[in-house]
């Protein structure tokens, strides 16, 4: 995608986040957006999902196809089994994300927007950053997300894997403490997924608004 594209795409979602979250609820702990939840998740809900800005530069449905055929993959998990998987997901992420750094894919933070634009993995926005006592706060959002963009309301989030590429990428950068969790989610009942993200400079203490 060319960068134009990007910030037309990133200004859309943008809209979105800021519509979304005024009317978002908080269930135990867990914020849920606005769309109407379910309790099942299956094959018809992984295949075939749209992603308006990612497909564009790609003929025909490839990115439709290509995107499915990445979330066959999820389904060598048995359902019965999913949540124990999470923790794995989240290590594999990390490790990936630190090898994205180490083998030079990724050089320096602008890196980020252009190589998951690349490799479609989806459009990441550093929409706020902070300094905080001892380090820093960020908010990540993804849009158009390859493991869940057009999956329903489950009630949770579900985007571990990519909690650990983010995880182990700014480790890797920065060689300070990082912690990525996903807060926001298609499967929590949004339109993007949202990662909250602390850099801690110093380990031993804890991040606070200055
Ligand atoms: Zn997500």
């Amino acid at each position: 995608m060319k960068r134009d594209e990007l910030k037309t795409a990133i200004d859309y979602y943008r809209t979105k986040v800021k519509e979304e979250m005024a009317g978002e609820k908080k269930i135990n702990g867990q914020f849920i957006g606005p769309r109407n939840p379910t309790n099942k998740l299956d094959l018809d809900d992984l295949i075939h999902p749209e992603r308006p800005f990612l497909s564009k530069d790609v003929e025909n449905d490839w990115d439709s196809i290509y995107v499915t055929t990445f979330r066959f993959g999820t389904l060598k998990k048995p359902v019965s089994m999913v949540k124990c998987g999470h923790g794995t997901d989240l290590l594999g992420g990390m490790e990936f994300g630190s090898q994205l750094v180490q083998k030079g894919f990724i050089k320096s933070v602008k890196d980020l927007v252009p190589v998951f634009a690349k490799y479609k993995l989806g459009i990441l926005d550093i929409f706020s950053e902070t300094d905080v006592n001892n380090g820093k706060k960020m908010d990540i959002m993804v849009y158009e997300c390859i493991d869940c963009v057009g999956l329903p309301n489950i009630g949770e989030p579900g985007c571990y894997f990519e909690s650990g590429i983010i995880t182990g990428i700014f480790k890797e950068l920065t060689h300070k403490e990082v912690f990525a969790e996903e807060v926001r989610c298609w499967t929590s009942g949004y339109s993007f997924c949202h990662f909250s993200v602390e850099i801690n400079h110093d380990p031993e203490g804890s991040l606070e608004s200055q």
